[in-house]
Order: C-alpha cells, then sequence, then structure tokens
C-alpha cells in the first residue's frame, strides 16, 4: 500500500516495505517555477501520480522533490482552436480528453485511445503529460531484478519470460511503451511542446518517443528537468476516418497486447500506427500506408499489406502471438480505411 502523508509543512514520506522515504512536494505555481525545481537532479514532475507513486514504492527512483504541476495555469486546458487544430494541456486528464465533444468528433482515434486506457479511476486521475512519460511495465524491470534500466549488464527478458515484449525495435533492451494515447497521437502527427531551464521546443510524437539502442535511462527525448508542457493535434488530421483497436488479455481493462490506430486523413494520407509491440509507437512503413492510401483493396491485397507491415517482426521465444494478433488488427483497420 502507498501512504502519503504530511509529516512537516511539505514534507512527506511514502511508506517502503522496511522503512519510510521523505521528500519536499513542491505545487510549482507557473512553468518558471516548475522547471527552476526540476533543475535540481533529484527533483521528479508528478502529474497525477498513478504510476509515478507506485514506481517509488517499487524503490525505483529516489527523489528528494516531486514538484506537482497541476496548478500551473493553464495547465488542464483542452483547447479547440478557429482553424480545427487542438492544443491538449499536458494536465488534461486522460478521461477529460476521452469525453471532450470535439475530440469525439474530430479526432476519434485519440478519445477511443484514452477511452481504453486502464480504469474509470485512472482515467479521471491520469494526466497526458503522465500517460506519454509513464515507465515500462516490464516485469523484470518494475521488480527492480537487474536489467539494462537499473543498472544491470543484460536485459532478462531476452531470453526469459518475454510474453508481453517487443517484436519490432527491441534491443539491448525489448519493453514495450505502455501508452494507448501516444499509439493515437502519433498517428494524428501531434507535436509535443517541452520546456526546460534552458526554453522550450518542439518534436514530433513520432520522434519524441526513442528506442533503447538511443537510450536506456528514458523511453522519450527528455532531458532531466523538461517536462511536456502541451500536445497539438495539427488541422489536416481532423475528420477523415480514422479508428483505435486494442486487444487485451483480461476483456475489461488492461495494457495493450497489441493495438493500432488506423487515420485516413481527408487530404487521402493514411497513418497506421502500432502499439504494444515496441519500444515507442511503431508506425508502419510508408510504402504500405501508401498503398492503403490508394484504395481499392480486395480480401487478398489487404493480407498482403498485412504480411509486408509485419515482415520485420522479430518475437522473442513466447510473444510470436503478437505477430498473429498485429496482423489480425492490421486487416481490420486497413478495410475499415478502405471502405471510405
Ligand atoms: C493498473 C494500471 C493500468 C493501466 N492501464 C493503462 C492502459 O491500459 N493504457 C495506458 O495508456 N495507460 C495505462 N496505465 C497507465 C496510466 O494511464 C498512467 O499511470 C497515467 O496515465 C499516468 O498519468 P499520471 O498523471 O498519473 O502520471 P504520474 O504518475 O504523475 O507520472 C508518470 C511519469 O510521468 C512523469 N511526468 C508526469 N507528468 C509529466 C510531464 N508533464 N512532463 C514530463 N514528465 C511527466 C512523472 O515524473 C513520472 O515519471 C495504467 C496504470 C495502472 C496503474
Amino acid at each position: 500500500m502507498v501512504y502519503i502523508g504530511p509529516v512537516v509543512h511539505q514534507r512527506y514520506a511514502i511508506q517502503l516495505s522496511d522503512s519510510v522515504r521523505p521528500f519536499t512536494y513542491h505545487r510549482a505555481s507557473s512553468l518558471d517555477d516548475a522547471t527552476r525545481h526540476l533543475a535540481d537532479k533529484s527533483a521528479i514532475p508528478i502529474g497525477g501520480g498513478t504510476d509515478l507513486l507506485v514506481f517509488l514504492q517499487e524503490e525505483l527512483a529516489e527523489p528528494s522533490e516531486l514538484v506537482g504541476l497541476s496548478e500551473i495555469p493553464g495547465w488542464r486546458d483542452i483547447d479547440t482552436r478557429d482553424d480545427g487544430s487542438i492544443r491538449l494541456g499536458a494536465g488534461a486528464r486522460i478521461s477529460d480528453i476521452a469525453r471532450h465533444a470535439d475530440i469525439q468528433r474530430s479526432f476519434p482515434a485519440l478519445s477511443q485511445a484514452c477511452d481504453s486506457v486502464g480504469t474509470t479511476a485512472l482515467r479521471h486521475m491520469g494526466t497526458l503529460g503522465g500517460n506519454l512519460c509513464q515507465r515500462p511495465r516490464c516485469w523484470y524491470f518494475r521488480r527492480n531484478i537487474k536489467c539494462l534500466k537499473n543498472g544491470g549488464s543484460d536485459c532478462p527478458a531476452k531470453l526469459g519470460e518475454n510474453q508481453y515484449h517487443a517484436i519490432f525495435g527491441g534491443g539491448p533492451c525489448y519493453i514495450v511503451h505502455p501508452s494507448d494515447p501516444a499509439v493515437a497521437l502519433t498517428a494524428l502527427d501531434a507535436q509535443v511542446e517541452i520546456a526546460g531551464k534552458l526554453g522550450t521546443r518542439t518534436v514530433a510524437a513520432e520522434d519524441f518517443f526513442v528506442l533503447p539502442s538511443v537510450r536506456l535511462d528514458r523511453e522519450t527525448v527528455l532531458e532531466h528537468g523538461e517536462v511536456v508542457v502541451a500536445v497539438e493535434i495539427p488541422v489536416v488530421s481532423a475528420g477523415g476516418r480514422q479508428r483505435y483497436d486494442k486487444l487485451m488479455q483480461r476483456g475489461s481493462w488492461d495494457f495493450a497486447l497489441v493495438s493500432v490506430a488506423a487515420v485516413k486523413r481527408r487530404d487521402g494520407d493514411v497513418r497506421l500506427v502500432l502499439g504494444g509491440v515496441a519500444p515507442k509507437p511503431w508506425r508502419v512503413t510508408s510504402s504500405i500506408e501508401e498503398d492503403v492510401a490508394s484504395g481499392n483493396l480486395d480480401e487478398t491485397d489487404t493480407a498482403t499489406l498485412a504480411e509486408r507491415a509485419l515482415y520485420d517482426a522479430r518475437p522473442l521465444d513466447r510473444n510470436g502471438y503478437k505477430v498473429e494478433q498485429a496482423s489480425a488488427l492490421l486487416r481490420r483497420a486497413i478495410t475499415f480505411l478502405n471502405e471510405s
């Protein structure tokens, strides 16, 4: 159980199995205030706390300060622009994004992805920024069994219990990124706005997530002290045909075994992005997207395209089933896009 109780003013403690670890909680009043505090090497940002507090209890991080972002002006806002694009504050609740009428109408792949996240309580507590930056669910990493992400010299999943691990983009570590919204945002060509002590920058969602071959300490391009401020979805991705499909081990709520975000934009361009299969949302190659965009596909064409999309999959000993699942989801998605 996680117990957080006041020790003295702004001093808190988290109950571990055999001890209590104190930390300071700082409620940032502005973005400047947040980035100033986060410049401290042992400070960590906190959104809804649904992942971070468990992570601390698992003794996977030892921050001296948690910096609360929720009081930063505009942090939770969802702004629809006159041109039809939309800006989501990093503090926007997953449930608010799922239920937002403009998002349901213009970006249904995102509202469906948000609606598929965990439980109702998690969607109410969890923020967009926290969801994109949540840490991997790999059971070796989360149980502090030595691995490449926690100071070990090898990935135990590679030859171990790798049922839920990557079939694309793995090596030297084989985590999959757990976020559903990340998959939809990649398919919608969203831009992620980042702020740190040295200023702001914007990166495409597709480039925001990085492979373990690039870095092992994190799953994103964020440097220490940087936070996600907002995510913007361009008007070019509004409307058209789009959907998000997710296969789970449990029927009711779970992380994705495999998921797919499929978008056919009004300008005819297609985006197909897989989730649950790689350390980052995995976009299928552009030549396949172009062939799907050309339309007039029969069942054989659809099956061939799905097969081509999975040609580079490299399943581990125990996750070959993900190739079958991805193939089924891709065929369903391509058929859906082809119906327009
Ligand atoms: C049982 C369970 C089931 C779940 N199922 C799903 C699922 O099906 N699909 C899915 O997508 N997710 C799922 N999740 C993850 C859940 O959605 C996340 O816990 C939640 O979205 C994280 O949001 P948060 O605001 O609580 O983040 P926090 O717990 O506050 O933070 C998570 C991480 O993000 C960092 N962070 C927070 N905000 C920012 C920011 N603005 N900039 C930079 N870093 C930041 C924190 O430092 C921390 O490292 C599940 C979680 C649980 C516990």
